[in-house]
């Protein structure tokens, strides 16, 4: 009997396991994960459902992967893997053959430099374990000093606001996610989180973090000092690459593979947040990405190629983050973008179109209460998946609607 063999059990392990099944694989599954748990979601973690957060939100109930045949081997860590044996070794002694291998180990907080592992007052944000220690401190009477003015930092942020904690938030460059969002939407961002009473402070550099036994002093480059009782690093993630690059693979920004994910090795295939892959729609460009909907997308991908079905890699990048009850929801790519034109959607609401020199529609990006742009971002990733050019004088339109634009 074959037997396929996924390395981390994580969004894109688990949604890889079950999408085996319903292709009609009928081999040996074995999901294999170093968490002490089944897999579950991560974006819980850092928005307001945190505070109700007293166990994971899985994936799949326990019970759903024996049914399915999938094999969890949960607390194990996979240690080598023999590319020419077919074979993975686990942490605690055992050795497993495969016949196909899934690489889905995901990324890991970046840390600040000689930034301990664990520490009592200074962390990071990936697993739920890290979410229960950080939720000690969303509270009135502590101040919360976060690191990084990414998704993660703020979302971070504004729950630590909505649970009536003090909040400040130090970003290095000049704006808040500024490799992730146009200036339009950083800046109703950043004014939200000033109404709400974050200290928001934007190109100031840390000069010292010195934690104590009852919290952290952090000196920025200014000379000011500030007292803080627990300080969240939020400076993004690295692809977890050691056991693949240990193994021989190719390494390039994450583990390298092709548009069908199978990396340099016969047989071995990555996805999710831990892999680097060319995007044909954006003539080839090799990107990696850490989102939701990417890494379930990518499961279910890696799954039909290990069963040699040879489909490539085909979807539009998209990422959402909720920060109070705004929604932010961002389709496509905006490098290489010239033009960016602004649509007003009402009610607060607005997107932004980010149009290359020969006028195709690259990227979109929104932002408004609830799920009022998420509609819209629908239709314009249509757009940019048809790769098309439409007319800019209607994008901005708001009475001309975005799906009339589809059939032109
Ligand atoms: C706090 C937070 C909030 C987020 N919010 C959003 C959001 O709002 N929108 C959005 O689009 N995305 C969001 N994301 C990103 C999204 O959760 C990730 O892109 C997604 O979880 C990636 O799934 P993955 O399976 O590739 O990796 P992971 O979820 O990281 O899973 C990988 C798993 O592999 C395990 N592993 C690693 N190495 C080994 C090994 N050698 N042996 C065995 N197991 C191993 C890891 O322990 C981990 O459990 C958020 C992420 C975080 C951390």
């Amino acid at each position: 009997m074959s037997h396929f063999v996924i390395i981390g059990a994580g969004e894109c392990g688990a949604r890889a396991a079950f999408a085996l099944r319903e292709k009609g694989f009928k081999g040996k599954v074995t999901l294999v994960g170093a968490e002490p748990f089944a897999p579950y979601e991560r974006p819980p973690l850092s928005k307001s459902s945190l505070s109700e957060l007293l166990e994971p939100k899985f994936v799949a109930a326990k019970e759903k992967y024996e049914q399915s045949g999938i094999d969890l081997l949960t607390g194990m860590d996979a240690v080598a893997i023999d590319l020419e044996r077919k074979s993975v070794s686990l942490s605690r002694g055992q050795e497993i053959a495969y016949d196909k291998l899934l690489i889905a180990t995901g990324a890991s907080a970046r840390r600040l430099p000689g930034m301990p592992v664990q520490s009592r007052h200074i962390m990071s944000l990936r697993t739920h374990h890290d979410a229960l220690a950080i939720r000690r401190y969303l509270e009135p009477g502590k101040h919360v000093l976060i690191i990084g003015g990414g998704f993660i930092g703020l979302e971070v942020a504004a729950t630590a606001r909505s649970l009536g904690a003090q909040a400040t938030l130090i970003e290095g460059l000049e704006r808040v996610l500024k490799r992730g969002v146009p200036h339009e939407i950083a800046e109703v961002i950043s004014a939200r989180h000033a109404l709400e009473g974050v200290d928001l402070r934007c190109g100031v550099a840390i000069a010292r973090v010195e934690e104590s036994d009852t919290g952290v002093t952090v000196e920025l480059a200014t000379g000011e000092i500030l007292d803080a009782d627990l300080v969240l690093v939020g400076i993004g993630a690295s692809p977890n690459t050691d056991l693949a690059e240990r193994s021989g693979l190719a390494i390039e920004n994450g583990i390298a593979v092709d548009q069908f994910l199978q990396t340099s090795a016969v047989d071995v295939y990555a996805a999710g947040d831990c892999c680097s892959f060319p995007l044909a729609l954006y003539d080839g460009r090799r990107i990696r990405l850490e989102s939701w909907r990417n890494a379930q997308e990518q499961g279910t991908l890696a799954a039909a190629n290990m069963m040699g079905i040879g489909e490539p890699i085909s979807s539009v990048p998209w990422f959402w983050s909720d920060q109070y009850d705004l929604t932010l929801q961002i389709a496509g790519l905006a490098e290489g973008a010239v033009t960016h034109l602004r649509r007003e959607i009402g009610e607060g609401s607005f997107m932004v179109f980010h149009l290359d020199a020969d006028g195709r529609l690259l990227a979109a990006s929104g932002v408004g209460p609830g799920n009022s742009v998420a509609r819209d971002i629908r239709l314009a990733e249509m757009l940019i998946a048809a790769r098309a050019c439409p007319d800019p004088a209607a994008l901005v339109a708001p009475d001309v609607k975005l799906k009339s634009l589809l059939a032109a």
